[in-house]
């Protein structure tokens, strides 16, 4: 921390980096002008690989410049393919010194869950901006602490719902608000894939946040939120095994309904044995549906007048990242600041104890 402070105060002295307020929005320190900023990712697995790495090699305002990663072999392919710097690689151990390091300016938190928390701190406290991969933490305790941690260190923590970021998915949390088919309802959602994990994996195992709810179960709570623009009450929740020797000790199906104000109800499923992929708007004049929801392409859907919502192609990840760098550049809040993986993680805490109370009424 005291390499932190001191490392802030020359950023500031040096005028690498300015800090600027704006009303409403707390200052941030905003890279030195530069054509894009850069990105570390910190974990190599499956979705920087194969998503966010490829995605940061379209996007128009940050580049991947940096990689943070436990597996020594790993590094000579990412240096390769991406071009990558050997000052700007670093392990889990020496990740708090890239505060040394102006070339990277956002570090991406692609961890297991249980390291969300643990490593976004690492990065704010680094100077860095934070982008942290859904869900944002084990709980809503966590949660504030990142929040907490990217506040003091003056910097912009975002998480990683790349659907809020989504043109068709937009379009229908535009008819919420503007009700253009009367109030809302009721909301059905559920995600889900039919999934084979190899023992040991950390998607099964609770102490790392392993589970459906976690992984899968946040795109329909996370939907039933952004269609709503509303905060649920209370909620109830089940939570079943089928397969309990690969799942010995996490859900790998839950369902949960969530009870808005003005009695609006959200009935949401997810799984981990099952593919499932929609969302359906109810309202009082009509309905809208988007299937699939949560893919990372063609999301696309309909509504009850006809309206046809076309299949988005673009990138998303690509989009995302560009969207968030800009809301640093600019100073603005970003698309999905930490407040709102906090506000999801409060839900989940409600749904593992409704599911712990044989589905009990859980007010939030
Ligand atoms: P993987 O298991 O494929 O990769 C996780 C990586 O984390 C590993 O490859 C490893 O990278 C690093 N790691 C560090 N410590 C551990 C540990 N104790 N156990 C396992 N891995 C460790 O996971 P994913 O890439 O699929 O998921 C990572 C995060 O991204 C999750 O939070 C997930 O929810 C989120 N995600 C989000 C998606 C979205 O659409 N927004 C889609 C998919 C995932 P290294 O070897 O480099 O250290």
């Amino acid at each position: 921390m005291a390499d932190f402070i001191s490392r802030r105060s020359f950023l500031i002295r040096s005028g690498s980096a300015i800090a600027v307020s704006s009303f409403g929005f707390p200052s941030i320190i905003i890279p030195r002008k530069k054509e894009k900023l850069g990105v570390a990712l910190v974990g190599l697995g499956n979705y920087s690989t194969n998503q966010l790495a490829p995605g940061l090699l379209q996007t128009r305002h940050c580049e991947l410049r940096g990689i943070v990663t436990g597996s020594p072999e790993k590094i000579p392919v990412w240096q390769e393919r991406y071009g990558i710097a050997d000052r700007n690689v670093y392990n889990y151990e020496t990740m708090h010194t890239l505060a040394d390091n102006d070339e990277i300016d956002i570090v991406y938190i692609v961890l297991p869950n249980h390291l969300h928390a643990k490593y976004s701190i690492i990065g704010a406290e680094a100077g860095k901006h934070v982008w942290c991969e859904k869900p944002m933490a084990m709980n809503a305790e966590e949660c504030l602490t990142m929040i907490d941690a990217a506040e003091k260190n003056r910097v912009q923590l975002t998480v990683g719902y790349r659907m809020q970021h989504e043109p068709n998915t937009k379009t229908i949390i535009r008819y919420g608000a503007e009700q253009k088919f009367g109030r809302i309802k009721e909301i059905e959602s559920a995600g889900g894939f039919n999934g084979n994990f190899p023992e040991g994996n950390w998607r099964t195992i609770a102490a790392k946040g392993g589970g459906a709810m976690f992984d899968m179960g946040v795109y329909p709570l996370n939907a039933a939120r952004y269609s709503t623009g509303l905060e649920p009450v209370a909620v109830r929740a089940t939570q079943h095994t089928d397969r309990p020797e690969m799942f010995p000790d996490v859900d790998e199906h839950t369902n949960f309904e969530l009870e808005f104000p003005g009695g609006i109800v959200a009935r949401c499923e997810t799984s981990f044995g099952k593919n499932m992929n929609h969302l359906h708007v109810s309202c009082t004049d009509g309905w809208y549906r988007l299937e699939p929801f949560l893919s990372y392409t063609d999301v696309q859907g309909e509504a009850s007048d006809g309206t046809q919502l076309p299949p988005d192609t673009a990138h998303q990840q690509a989009r995302q990242m560009d969207n968030d760098t800009l809301a640093i550049i600019e100073n603005k809040p970003p698309v999905v600041p930490g407040e709102e993986g906090l506000a999801d993680m409060r839900v989940v805490d409600a749904i593992f104890k409704s599911a712990s109370e044989n589905g009990r009424r859980v007010e939030i």
